[in-house]
């Protein structure tokens, strides 16, 4: 049998019309793919090898270039779609575990979209936010559970606050940009993530990678990991963070550690991970020296130990069906934040069957996990940080309203940069110079113009939350978190309202 009949349809073709092009080859120069080739009279593509990046049609100066669906692909099947065609065909092909990159793509829906906020009318006024002030700051870290002050009756004046606070890192906005490492991303993307947040005064995540010196200066508005892998932990990796995180689970491979293939572990990724040049970053699924909440309690305060009580130490989990008692044990084991990471969240590499069919949705974890919180008297206490799918400014206000303080958020920061979704982060080719280590795709991504795009995008973000805040009558957005009595669900499961503790539209 012909190795032809086994030979997986391309999922795109690209269509060149050559009235319009002009044979300037730029095209080819561009796809990072192997896609586009000039033969001597024409251009040319290899649609097998098309992942629709879209880094040509963008760069094309005759506009001659579409790319769409390979329509013709396969006949068409309600059970064995062409998703499930596609993955059985590869896999017969190479006998291996697929991977896959950026969040879970499966058409399964979206709690957020079935959630409508509260507005106010006659009875409780809304407020204008162009006229009024609108909070959006907030404080992340330890909350003490009440408030001691020395006083004396005989001297009323002279009172001062008797409690000790833990340390707490004061945002503009609810949002932290999530662990995304250098060698997931490249180092401008980094760079102009880092620059972003200091300029709006929010977190990012450092992911699993260690720091690089060159962004110790974005310290202060960096949250380090500490995974399993431990690559690039030393002391200054703490003591220049404006918090660390144990990273315990991710939303996109829950249970999972993390790999970095040898060929990313350029001279850059060696350093500053601290392992060698082309080896694999491979972290171990478990941390070896966490096996209970006392072995974690242990880490954490080794971590506040080691950075002298000076910033918060949070332990992030990916959401799944029992995190609700989970985080429980992580407030009671000392940490100061927790954060929850839903199945939607994305990765730079993921085997496609854990990413697709691990964990729960963020929206029934921040819920069971504020919930649960506040019946064990705790939830005033500890930062509760939700991701995996926070998509746009609608879903950060529900999240909020569902019990979230702050929101992490990674693709819609890598889709402002230029990231077209093309879910082959994996392979280190992006050609758009945002998840590769290729120097010379690097040199496309423009720091300046990625970090202005990521401030504009937060800047509307905000923006959109205080119409919403102020829509709702709400001055502050602190008193949004947890407010459910001003979402209600439109969504066919009743079920799913009674989980999320929000009543059915109309009631
Ligand atoms: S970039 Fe556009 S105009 Fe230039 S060769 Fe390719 S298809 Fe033709
Ligand atoms: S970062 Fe690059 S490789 Fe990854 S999905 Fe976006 S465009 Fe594709």
């Amino acid at each position: 049998m012909s190795s032809l009949t086994h030979k997986i349809p391309s999922y795109f073709k690209v269509k060149i019309d050559q009235d319009l092009c002009k044979k300037c080859k730029r095209c080819t120069t561009h796809c990072s793919y192997g896609v586009l080739s000039f033969n001597g009279e024409k251009i040319v593509s290899d649609d097998d090898k098309c992942v629709a990046c879209n880094r040509c049609v963008a760069m094309c100066p005759g506009k001659a270039i579409r790319i769409i669906e390979n329509d013709s692909y396969l006949p068409p099947h309600g059970n064995y779609t062409r998703r499930i065609r596609n993955i059985i065909w590869r896999q017969s092909g190479d006998g291996g575990v697929l991977l896959s990159a950026t969040g879970n793509d499966r058409p399964i829906r979206v709690i957020f979209d079935d959630l409508l906020l509260d507005a106010c009318q006659v009875t409780n006024p809304s407020i204008d936010p162009l006229r009024e002030t609108i909070e959006t700051k907030i404080f992340f870290g330890r909350k003490p559970q009440k408030l001691e002050f020395n006083y004396n009756i005989e001297t009323p004046d002279d009172i001062s606050l008797k409690t000790d606070f833990s340390p707490n890192f004061e945002i503009d906005m609810p949002i932290m940009i999530g662990h995304m490492s250098l060698g997931s991303i490249s180092y401008n993307a980094v760079m102009a993530i880092y620059q972003a947040v200091k300029e709006l005064n929010i977190l990012a995540g450092s992911g699993e990678g260690g720091l690089h010196k060159d962004f110790y200066e974005y310290g202060p508005n960096i949250i380090t990991e500490i995974a399993s892998g431990r690559f690039g932990v030393d002391i200054n990796y703490l003591q220049n963070a404006a918090g660390i995180e144990i990273k315990i689970g991710q939303g996109a491979k829950p249970g999972h550690g993390g790999h970095l293939p040898g060929e990313k572990v350029n001279s850059l990724i060696s350093q500053t991970r601290m392992i060698p040049k082309g080896s694999d970053a491979l972290s171990p699924y478990p941390h070896h020296d966490i096996y209970s909440i006392e072995d974690l309690a242990q880490l954490i305060a080794a971590l506040k130990e080691a950075t002298r009580y000076k910033v918060p130490i949070g332990v992030k989990i990916a959401a799944v069906h029992n995190s609700a008692p989970i985080a429980v044990g992580i407030a009671r084991g000392g940490a100061d934040f927790i954060s929850i990471d839903g199945f939607r969240g994305g990765t730079g590499a993921a085997p496609r069957i854990i990413r697709d069919h691990a964990g729960i949705p963020i929206e029934l974890a921040i819920a069971a996990v504020d919930e649960r919180l506040r019946q064990e008297n705790l939830r005033d206490q500890i930062t509760l940080v939700a991701g995996g799918s926070v998509r746009y400014s609608a879903d950060l206000i529900k999240a909020i309203a569902l019990g979230a303080d702050v929101c992490m958020v990674g693709m819609p920061v890598l889709i402002a940069m230029g990231c077209r979704v093309c879910q082959q982060c994996f392979r280190g080719l992006c050609s758009w110079g945002i998840a590769t280590q290729q120097e010379y795709l690097v040199r496309r991504l423009d720091i300046d113009v990625a970090r202005n795009r990521i401030i504009n995008l937060f800047h509307s973000w905000n923006e959109e939350l205080k119409e919403v805040l102020g829509a709702m009558g709400i001055d502050s957005v602190e008193s949004l978190r947890s407010n459910r009595d001003r979402l209600r669900y439109i969504g066919p499961n009743p079920r799913i309202a009674e989980i999320l503790g929000v009543k059915h539209a109309g009631e």
